[in-house]
């Protein structure tokens, strides 16, 4: 069971019932927002939600980083991947060394149910007229799936990634599960500054100008000035595929 923080003693703990992640994250945010990046990591998967927590990783660009972080606290953590059947093979290549590297134990790739595709993406062209319905089957369904049996998520998110992350908050609650964010504050020199001190794998399409990886027919070289996400959807008003949709 968590531990409730608000608590002096710090051991009562509460029930599950369908809001206790609301109601108990600004105060888990109270007493470990303080912290992040490992620090925040060791606290949630030990000590808060032991056996209950998951980590989402898109195997992206940045995604090494974390991935290294909870591999160094726990490699049991299960890592679910979206396999919306959409990617690049560089980076189903780059999943497979990754996971490999860091010795997890428990991968799992997330697929779109094959009847909602035979009926709304029958040849597999839904993501030009329709991207949020697009991902809403290939991320969103699978994604909600797979968190049934877990309490929290962790997310590799940061603030400087713009747009609807720029507020980011360390800890959050939504839809009575709960997002830990331990890279919510650091800026692209630290995430740099990570891969060169523990000498990760780079992403191999992350040389050739994507700072942000996603799905190849939505994924664009990132353009001179622009952020590392404007290469996502680029020219659509979509910025996320709807697994972040409350996202601060
Ligand atoms: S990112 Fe593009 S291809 Fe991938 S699920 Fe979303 S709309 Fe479909």
């Amino acid at each position: 069971m968590y531990r409730d923080p608000s608590s002096e003693s710090g051991g009562e703990s509460a029930s599950h019932g369908p809001s206790y992640a609301d109601s108990y994250a600004a105060a888990w945010d109270r007493a470990f927002g303080r912290l992040e990046g490992e620090g925040l990591l060791e606290a949630m998967i030990t000590r808060v939600f032991p056996g209950r927590i998951a980590l989402v990783s898109s195997f992206g660009a940045e995604a090494a980083v974390l991935l290294d972080m909870v591999a160094r606290i726990d490699r049991t953590v299960p890592v679910l991947f979206l396999d919306t059947g959409k990617h690049f093979d560089a980076t189903l290549t780059y999943r497979d060394i990754l996971a490999r590297r860091f010795g997890f134990t428990d991968l799992r790739n997330l697929r779109p149910d094959a009847d909602d595709l035979r009926e709304a993406d029958p040849d597999g062209s839904l993501h030009r007229h329709d991207p949020d319905l697009c991902c809403h089957l290939r991320k969103v369904v699978p994604l909600e799936r797979a968190l049934a049996g877990f309490d929290a998520w962790i997310t590799g998110r940061k603030r400087f990634q713009g747009a609807d992350r720029s507020r980011l908050a360390p800890i959050e609650a939504v839809d009575g599960r709960v997002k830990v964010n331990p890279l919510a504050g650091w800026t692209a020199q630290q995430v740099e500054d990570a891969f060169r001190r523990r000498n990760l794998p780079r992403h191999p399409l992350f040389d050739d100008g994507y700072a942000s990886i996603g799905c190849a027919p939505c994924t664009r070289r990132v353009l001179a000035g622009g952020d590392a996400r404007s290469g996502r959807w680029a020219g659509l008003a979509k910025t996320e595929c709807g697994i972040h949709r409350a996202a601060g």
